[in-house]
């Protein structure tokens, strides 16, 4: 194979795991469970590969940005403020200008420079004084050239994330408030006001507890004269190795035969658990097992020994 392939194909053929019978070749869908096309997963496919033809590390800082947005302890409507102005989708005068919507984009609060979201919420002069009132000044932070970036550097370096989005939804909304003559609160009482609506938001939604781990699963003995195969998969990135275990137990819980197996290479998590479901039926066989219920821990695997084998397109053959 050295001589035809290049080492990385090499690697990658030696990787795909071979049927113990001899199996036709044939072509299916490799993007579904059972390697049926479907219009979903076409879509998917598509959609996968233009996000593939992005920058890796654009797509990367996009999703911790959103996850960081998204993992804010403050209202969903903060939340989707923050994320829609890091998308300049706020309608400040430079954006609706640029919509030709409006043909003068000066800043209402300092009628000196442009309105974008930046300057909206926090380079205009007029929001010295609730920036100085707050723990952020623009003193400390310098060289953002969008809210972005200012966001991000917020999330990087800056404790209270949540505050800081709390002033700037009540910085946009006081901004609003003035531009449609409603009445507003005044620039020094905005980053009291945040806080005061922050704590309210924590008080009704304290921090969520961590996930309770998942009560372990009780071993049920097999009804009357039936034995129960157990079997596992588990693979060892680092060695590149992958083992399986079975167990056969009588309806006492007593182990009438077992077997472990390591071998190479290290494969997917439905490829080592079907290859282990294989193995623990032909163990079965060689401990002269006669009536067994097979039981793994993949629902993917059971389901697909309980309808025959016909579900998992890529493991088919090894099942
Ligand atoms: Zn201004």
């Amino acid at each position: 194979m050295a001589g035809l392939f290049v080492p990385k194909e090499v690697e990658l053929i030696k990787k795909i795991p071979l049927s113990k019978h001899p199996t036709e070749d044939r072509l299916y869908w490799p993007w579904t469970q059972n390697g049926q096309y479907s219009c979903k997963s076409g879509y998917r496919f598509l959609k996968m590969e233009e996000e593939e033809v992005r920058p890796v590390e654009a797509q990367n800082g996009e999703k911790d940005l959103w996850r960081s947005i998204w993992g804010l302890r403050v209202p969903n409507k903060v939340k989707n403020f923050l994320w829609r102005v890091c998308h300049e989708a706020i309608p400040t005068k430079s954006n609706l200008k640029r919509r030709h919507i409006l043909v003068d984009s000066q800043c209402e609060r300092c009628r000196k420079e442009d309105e974008t979201p930046l300057h909206a919420l926090w380079s205009c002069s007029e929001l010295k004084l609730v920036w100085a009132l707050s723990q952020w000044n623009s003193r400390q932070i310098t060289g953002v050239t969008n809210f972005k970036e200012l966001l991000s550097w917020i999330l990087n370096n800056q404790g209270n994330p949540e505050l800081f989005g709390m002033i700037t939804w009540g910085i946009w909304n006081q901004r609003n408030q003035v531009y449609n003559h409603k009445p507003c609160c005044t620039s020094d009482q905005l980053v009291s006001q945040a806080k005061e609506r922050l704590d309210e938001f924590l008080a009704v939604f304290p921090r969520v507890p961590a996930v309770e781990p998942k009560p372990q699963a009780v071993w049920k003995p097999p009804d009357g004269r039936l034995v129960k195969i157990n079997f596992d998969g588990a693979i060892f990135k680092a060695e590149n190795r992958s083992g399986i275990g079975v167990v056969i137990r009588d309806n006492t819980g007593a182990i009438l035969a077992s077997l472990a197996q390591s071998f190479s290479p290290a494969l997917t998590p439905v490829e080592i658990e079907a290859v282990a479901a294989a193995r623990a039926l032909e163990f079965g066989l060689e401990t002269g097992t006669v009536e067994a219920i097979p039981e793994g821990d993949s629902e993917l695997i059971m389901n697909s020994l309980r309808s025959g084998g016909g579900t998992i397109a890529s493991v088919q053959p090894l099942v």
